[in-house]
């Protein structure tokens, strides 16, 4: 085990070698999916450059008062900030930001700030950093996360260490959540397949009932669709991007989610003795399967991988579900 994180193994040997004050860097960007760990990430290397009693130099204890203090965000050399929910990260956030990296360190070797999902900054905001990168206060280092570096302005991903997370195969994730975070067997495939492979969010998704019920909603919305007509399941669509989220976050739940239910349909298609990763939707999936040519369904799974690998890119999110949705073939009604 790696900094207590599993996988993203390539990034933290990085920024094991970044802990060497003649290496480190002023700025950091960690870029990858919703829930594949970059937040985790940032904030080991935050407390192995703090600990205070580590085995090891780049390693980091996770029990002393730094370590604990850093976990639970109140180390005071260290500031997080974040777009408020639904919203855009403002100039404001920025600036405020700019005067505590300013400030000399009050204890630690370095003042730090992480700036979360930086992809949402708005264009003054993403100016007003930029100057951060340019003059960057001496002891103070920045660590922005981001869906995808080619989300921000170039000037800005250039001037960071760029380090890109990607979600774990689906099995290894699996495994990973079974065997180091105690998950049963049946919990963790289906955590792990919902999420595509992004062990925060399959961690999220076990600890918050709340955030479950989000994939509940996209698999309901996907059996709606199949009977639907056409516009309908662009209202279907329109309705699920009706919430708070950006329509990227919101892909990111469904396509996985979608997913999962189609590659399900396939199995029982193909008479497959394997436990469906949506057991509980297994009547609708059986009645669909049956109903279908195997080409079909692996159609629809290319498209929806294809559209996996789009979310995070410059694609129109909108446009993705509105492709899948009408994509899926149409039933009669029953
Ligand atoms: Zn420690």
């Amino acid at each position: 085990m790696n900094w207590n994180l599993f996988g993203h193994n390539l990034a933290i040997t990085c920024l094991k070698k970044h802990t060497d004050p003649e290496i480190i860097r002023h700025a950091y960007l960690i870029t990858g999916p919703e829930g594949v760990g970059k937040r985790t990430l940032a904030l080991a290397f935050v407390k192995t450059l703090n600990c205070t009693r580590p085995k090891q130099a780049d390693e980091f204890c996770g029990e002393c008062v730094t370590c604990r203090q850093i976990d639970a965000q109140n180390y005071p050399d260290l500031t997080i900030i974040a777009p408020e929910p639904g919203k855009d990260l403002r100039i404001e956030q920025i600036r405020s930001m700019q005067q505590t990296l300013a400030l000399a360190p009050y204890q630690s070797p370095y003042r730090v700030v992480v700036v979360l999902n930086f992809h949402r900054a708005t264009a003054s905001a993403s100016n007003a950093l930029l100057k951060s990168l340019e003059e960057p206060p001496s002891r103070a280092i920045l660590i922005l996360t981001a869906d995808a570096a080619e989300n921000l302005l170039p000037t800005i991903a250039s001037r960071c260490e760029v380090l890109r997370l990607r979600p774990e195969p689906v099995e290894v994730a699996a495994e990973g959540l079974e065997k180091q975070f105690g998950l049963t067997p049946e919990l963790a495939r289906r955590y792990a397949h919902l999420t595509s492979g992004r062990i925060g969010a399959s961690l999220n998704l076990e600890r918050d009932p709340q955030a479950l019920s989000v994939y509940e909603d996209a698999l309901e919305a996907l059996e709606e669709m199949l009977p639907a007509k056409y516009r309908e399941r662009l209202i279907g669509v329109d309705a699920l991007l009706k919430g708070k989220q950006t329509p990227r976050e919101v892909a990111a739940v469904i396509v996985p989610a979608w997913l999962t239910w189609w590659r399900d349909c396939l199995m029982a298609n193909a008479g497959a003795d394997v436990p469906l990763v949506n057991l509980e939707h297994q009547t609708q999936i059986k009645k669909t399967a049956s109903q279908l040519e195997a080409k079909t369904i692996q159609e629809l799974l290319e498209a929806l991988e294809a559209a996996l690998g789009q979310i995070d890119s410059y694609v129109n999110a909108r446009l993705i579900l509105e492709n899948l949705a009408l994509s899926m073939p149409r039933f009669g009604t029953n």
